[in-house]
C-alpha cells in the first residue's frame, strides 16, 4: 500500500508503491563496548548513551561513552601494536590484511549500508551505491601501496608516524572512517578513531570486520563518546598524529590544543560550494547537478553545492525547472529505494537548519519549498532554495548543512569568480559551461581544493580531497593520503 509520504504529488497522483529495504539480515546488538586492543570491552566509568535511528526517532542501540582512561587504555594497546607488530611488519603483509578487510566489507555490503541509513539517516539508495562500496575501495586502493611506498616517494625513505588519532563526523560515518583508517594502515601507523556520537554503529560494525580480519589486537580501536573523547584523543601525549573532518570551530580548537607539540595534523572542515552554470550548459543536466549537489542526502555533505550562480540570461529556465524537479523529489524512509532525501541526522541539526530558514526570510530572501509531505514522526526538511540573496547574506555566507540552496544571478564570469570566491571557504565547487575554455579559466581562478565540470560529488580513492582557506589543512585520498601518515628521510 502507499502511504501519502511515498505518493508523488504530481502528475496525476502517480507514484511509487513503498518499496523498503529489508532490517532482517542486520545484527544490531542491544549494547556495545569499546573496541579496544581488539576486544569489545566495557568502558571504565560504565556509561553508555543512545544512538538514535532519525527517521523514527526510536533507540537503536546503546553504546559505551569512552572517558579520558578509555583513551588512554586505548593510545596505549595502539603504542604497543605499533611497536611489536604492525610497525615492524612487511608491508607486504599489512596490505594482505587490508585487502581482508575490504572483501569482509564488501560480502557484508548490505548489512552496513541498512545499518548507515537506520542509524544516520540517509537514503539506503546512497548508503547503498556510495558509502558502502566507496569505503570498501579505500581498503582495496590504499592496500595496493602498502608495499609501494618507495615509489610514492622517490629517493626518499618513508616510515610511519606512530599512533593516528582519528575524529569523525556523521555525515558519511563508514565511508569517513575507511578514508581514514585505510592509508594510515598501508604506511605502518595504528589507530585510535572516535565516531561522531550519532552515528556509532558502521564504525562498531567495522570494528567487527577487523577483528574477523585477523588484525592484530591493538592495530584499530574504536572508542565512541562525545566532542569529549574526541578532545581526549587530541590532548592525549602520546598521540603522533591528529585527523580531524567535522567543523571549522572545531578544527580550530583542535589547532590551538596541539600547538607547540609534535603532533602532525589534517583537517577537513567545512564548505560552502558554488555550483556556477553559464547560459551555454546543459541546463537540464546542470539542474540534475544541482539536486544532486545540494538535495541528495540532505545537504549532509561538505561539499555540497549549497550556493547556486547563475547566468542571469538562463535564471528564470534555470529556476523553473530546478522547482519542477523539487516537486518529484521523495521525502521520507531511509530504508525506501525511491526515497530521495532522508531522515535529518538529528533534531539538533533539524534545529540548526530551521533556524537558517528563518534567518534568510528575516534577511528579505524570498523561500521556496517543494510541496511535498514529510512523515509525521522523526527529522526532516522540504528541499528549500532561497532567491533574491545578496552576497552578505547569511543563507549565503555560512554553512547550513541542510537541503537549502542559495541562489544569485551574474552576467560576466569575472563576476560569477568574484562571487564564487567570496567566502571563508575553499573546499569544492562546480562550472556547467559547453566550452572546455571556460572550464579552464574558472578553474584556475577557483580558490576551492576540488572544483567538477558538469558534474559533481564524484569521489574515487585516487583524487586528494581538501580545502583552501577555513576548509582545512592536508589533503586525503590518492598519493597525497600517504603524505599525510609518514615520516620522509634521506635515502
Ligand atoms: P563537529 O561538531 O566538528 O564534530 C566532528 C567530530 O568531532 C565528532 O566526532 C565530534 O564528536 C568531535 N568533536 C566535537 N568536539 C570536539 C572537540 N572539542 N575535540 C575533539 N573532537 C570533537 O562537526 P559535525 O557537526 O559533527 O559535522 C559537520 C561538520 O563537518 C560540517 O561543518 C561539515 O562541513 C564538516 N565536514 C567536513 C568534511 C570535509 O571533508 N571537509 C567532511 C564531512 C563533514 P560529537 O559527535 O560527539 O560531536
Ligand atoms: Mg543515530
Amino acid at each position: 500500500m502507499a502511504t501519502p509520504e511515498n505518493k508523488l504529488a504530481f502528475d496525476g497522483g502517480w507514484g511509487y508503491d513503498p518499496a523498503p529495504e529489508s532490517t532482517d539480515h542486520i545484527n544490531i546488538k542491544n549494547r556495545y563496548g569499546l573496541f579496544i586492543n581488539g576486544d569489545f570491552v566495557k568502558p571504565e566509568k560504565g556509561k553508555y548513551f543512545d544512538t538514535v535511528n532519525p527517521a523514527t526517532e526510536e533507540r537503536t542501540s546503546r553504546v559505551a561513552d569512552a572517558s579520558q582512561a578509555d583513551v588512554d587504555k586505548a593510545v596505549k594497546a595502539a603504542r604497543e601494536a605499533y611497536r611489536t607488530t604492525w610497525g615492524r611488519m612487511k608491508p607486504a603483509e599489512r596490505g594482505k590484511y587490508m585487502y581482508r578487510i575490504a572483501r569482509i566489507m564488501q560480502e557484508r555490503a548490505r548489512e552496513f549500508s541498512v545499518i548507515e541509513s537506520l542509524d544516520g539517516g540517509k537514503p539506503i539508495r546512497e548508503s547503498r551505491d556510495v558509502d558502502v562500496p566507496l569505503a570498501a575501495a579505500h581498503f582495496f586502493y590504499y592496500a595496493g601501496w602498502a608495499d609501494k611506498l618507495e615509489y610514492a616517494f622517490p629517493g626518499r625513505t618513508a616510515r610511519p608516524l606512530g599512533v593516528a588519532g582519528q575524529i569523525i563526523p556523521w555525515n558519511f560515518p563508514l565511508l569517513m572512517a575507511a578514508w581514514k583508517i585505510a592509508p594510515a594502515l598501508a604506511c605502518g601507523n595504528t589507530v585510535v578513531l572516535k565516531p561522531a556520537e550519532t552515528t556509532p554503529l558502521t564504525a562498531l560494525k567495522l570494528a567487527e570486520v577487523i577483528a574477523d580480519a585477523g588484525l592484530p589486537p591493538g592495530v584499530v580501536n574504536i572508542v565512541t563518546g562525545a566532542g569529549a573523547t574526541g578532545a581526549a584523543i587530541v590532548e592525549h601525549p602520546d598521540v603522533d598524529k591528529i585527523a580531524f573532518t567535522g567543523s571549522t570551530n572545531v578544527g580550530r580548537l583542535i589547532q590551538k590544543t596541539i600547538a607547540g607539540t609534535n603532533k602532525k595534523y589534517t583537517l577537513e572542515l567545512g564548505g560552502k560550494a558554488a555550483n556556477i552554470i553559464f547560459a551555454d550548459a546543459a541546463i537540464d543536466q546542470a539542474v540534475e547537478g544541482i539536486v544532486n549537489g545540494i538535495f541528495f542526502n540532505q545537504g549532509h555533505v561538505c561539499c555540497a553545492g549549497s550556493r547556486l550562480l547563475v547566468q542571469e540570461s538562463v535564471a528564470d529556465e534555470v529556476i523553473a525547472k530546478l522547482k519542477d524537479r523539487m516537486e518529484t523529489l521523495i521525502v521520507g524512509n531511509p530504508l525506501d529505494k525511491n526515497t530521495d532525501i532522508g531522515a535529518i541526522n538529528s533534531s539538533m541539526q533539524l534545529e540548526k537548519i530551521q533556524s537558517y530558514l528563518k534567518i534568510g526570510k528575516a534577511e528579505g530572501g524570498e523561500m521556496h519549498q517543494s510541496s511535498c509531505r514529510v512523515p509525521r514522526k522523526g527529522y526532516f526538511c522540504r528541499p528549500t532554495i532561497f532567491t533574491g540573496v545578496s552576497q552578505s547574506s547569511r543563507v549565503v555566507q555560512e554553512e547550513i548543512f541542510g537541503p537549502v540552496l542559495a541562489i544569485q544571478t551574474f552576467r560576466r564570469y569575472d563576476e560569477a569568480l568574484v562571487k564564487a570566491n567570496n567566502t571563508p571557504y575553499g573546499l569544492s565547487g562546480g562550472i556547467w559551461t559547453d566550452k572546455g575554455s571556460k572550464i579552464f579559466k574558472m578553474t584556475q581562478g577557483m580558490r576551492a581544493g576540488v572544483v567538477w565540470a558538469n558534474t559533481f560529488n564524484k569521489f574515487d580513492p585516487t583524487s586528494p580531497f581538501g580545502g583552501y582557506k577555513e576548509s582545512g589543512v592536508g589533503r586525503e585520498g590518492g598519493l597525497h593520503g600517504l603524505d599525510a601518515y609518514v615520516k620522509l628521510g634521506a635515502k
